[in-house]
């Protein structure tokens, strides 16, 4: 059976592997298998009328009635669909993507990216061209709606803002000319005085790329730095990540500010957090001083939503800056990322820089193999390695005294996927040299 969705939804380069023909005959198949009320939304890229008027047609074609949310954080939009008597919820976005790109995504009627199994029975339906098709007097209609402000509610409703004083905090924001632009100014204003950087909704992207990375944030690194500002937050495309920039200008790593506010809910509630195993060791170090439970899980956003829902978990989330707030969704939400660093940096009194400098440092290398066999190669590997604790949760994780690495096939890609991890670059780059070589002996290329 050939696969449509990966890891996050459908995506590919406009008008070549994601073209308005795939839009079109994937929302017949989403209609198809929902047959009811389906809400959709966009980030801000400039294919998103292309794709979304093409889905929109699909989806009324079988009789699915549409609510066009208009543009509007992917978090924002699975808000919605969890409170309303929605059926499910599409989400036209490429993410953290460059601008060429875009991407459908699909969430179920709780707001959550729809399992594995859900997406199997619509790719079956999109590859046997099984489309349900509507009378003409039977098909759907679009509506149009906003969702913003009850998004916007929803996280105020969740915050403890009372003890964050007036004028405390100064944060700008960086909205990437992405999704944010349309609720973040709006919610962090609430608490705290904003200067946004990149808050025009352009998808030519003008500010600078999607992905909050260091090079990508520079602006606002320095603009944090001469605003004398206590925060800085970077988003995402779709603003479901938030990254952090502390009062110095300096980038926070997610794998550091998901550690701190891990800490911060297990103090309040004790109980398990949930994160892929890629991530750093910092975070489990840091949750288990303040008496939390780490549980990893298989890479992906979904998976870890759906592990923390099955586990009743009180935070989970990726070193990507993806957090996953429980009392409010079972999804990354970068606004809650942002109130809740507030709310954290007001209740210890700290400021971000202390705060990071609590959590351990670790030194992580990511790197790879080509490998056109790469799941047989993996299952060979498992009875090559050694250590003090082998894991199987997602590829072979070996933990020895001095760190970890992980190795991972790629789903999409001729390639193994080599994550190593020590307390500083050298024993890094001898754990990764290690198992490189491991793999490259099992190709017969040493
Ligand atoms: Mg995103």
């Amino acid at each position: 059976m050939q696969r449509l969705f990966g890891t996050n939804g459908v995506r590919g380069i406009t008008n070549d592997s994601m073209s308005s023909e795939l839009a079109l005959k994937l929302g017949k198949a989403i209609g198809s298998y929902f047959e009811g009320n389906i809400i959709i939304a966009t980030d801000t890229r400039t294919s998103n009328e292309m794709l979304k008027n093409a889905v929109i047609s699909g989806l009324i074609s079988t009789g699915c009635n549409v609510f066009d949310a208009k543009i509007a954080p992917s978090p924002a939009l699975q808000y919605y669909v969890k409170h309303s008597d929605a059926d499910a919820g599409v989400i036209i976005t490429a993410s953290h993507n460059p601008p060429e790109f875009n991407g459908i995504k699909v969430v179920d009627e709780d707001g959550v990216e729809l399992s594995r199994n859900k997406e199997k029975e619509i790719e079956k339906i999109y590859f046997n061209e099984r489309f349900k098709k509507a009378g003409w007097n039977e098909l759907g209609k679009v509506y149009d709606i906003d969702i913003l402000d009850f998004y916007i509610e929803g996280v105020l409703s969740l915050a403890n803002t009372e003890k964050i004083k007036e004028g405390q905090f100064k944060v700008v924001l960086d909205c990437g000319n992405g999704a944010a632009c349309y609720t973040m100014p709006y919610l962090v204003s609430q608490v705290a005085d904003v200067i946004s950087l990149n808050a025009q909704p352009d998808g030519n992207f003008p500010g600078r790329q999607p992905e909050p990375t260091p090079e990508n944030i520079k602006d606002l690194m320095k603009t944090v730095k001469a605003t004398g500002a206590d925060l800085g937050i970077a988003y995402d495309g779709d603003a479901d990540r938030a990254i952090f920039v502390d009062e110095n200008g300096e980038f926070v790593y997610g794998d550091k500010s998901l550690a701190i506010i891990a800490g911060y809910k297990v103090e309040k509630k004790r109980g398990k957090v949930v994160t892929p195993v890629s991530t750093s060791s910092c975070v489990e170090d840091y949750v288990k001083t303040k008496g939390g439970e780490i549980v990893y899980t298989k890479v992906g956003a979904p998976i870890v939503a759906r592990k923390m829902l099955e586990i009743n978990a009180v935070f989970g989330g990726e070193e990507n800056g993806g957090l996953i707030f429980p009392e409010h969704q079972y999804c990354r939400d970068g606004g809650m990322a942002s109130i809740a660093m507030l709310e954290l940096m007001a209740e210890k009194g700290k400021k971000l820089s202390e705060l990071v400098k609590e959590v351990p440092s670790y030194y992580l290398i990511k790197t790879k193999v080509k490998c056109e066999n790469n799941k047989e190669i993996m299952e060979r590997l498992k009875n090559k390695v050694e250590g003090e604790k082998i894991d199987y949760t997602d590829g072979i994780k070996v933990y020895s005294k001095d760190g970890w690495v992980l190795m991972r096939p790629s789903g999409t890609e001729p390639i193994i996927r080599i994550y190593a991890e020590g307390k500083d670059e050298k024993t890094a780059r001898r754990i990764a040299d290690r198992y490189k070589k491991l793999i490259e002996k099992e190709l017969g290329r040493d």
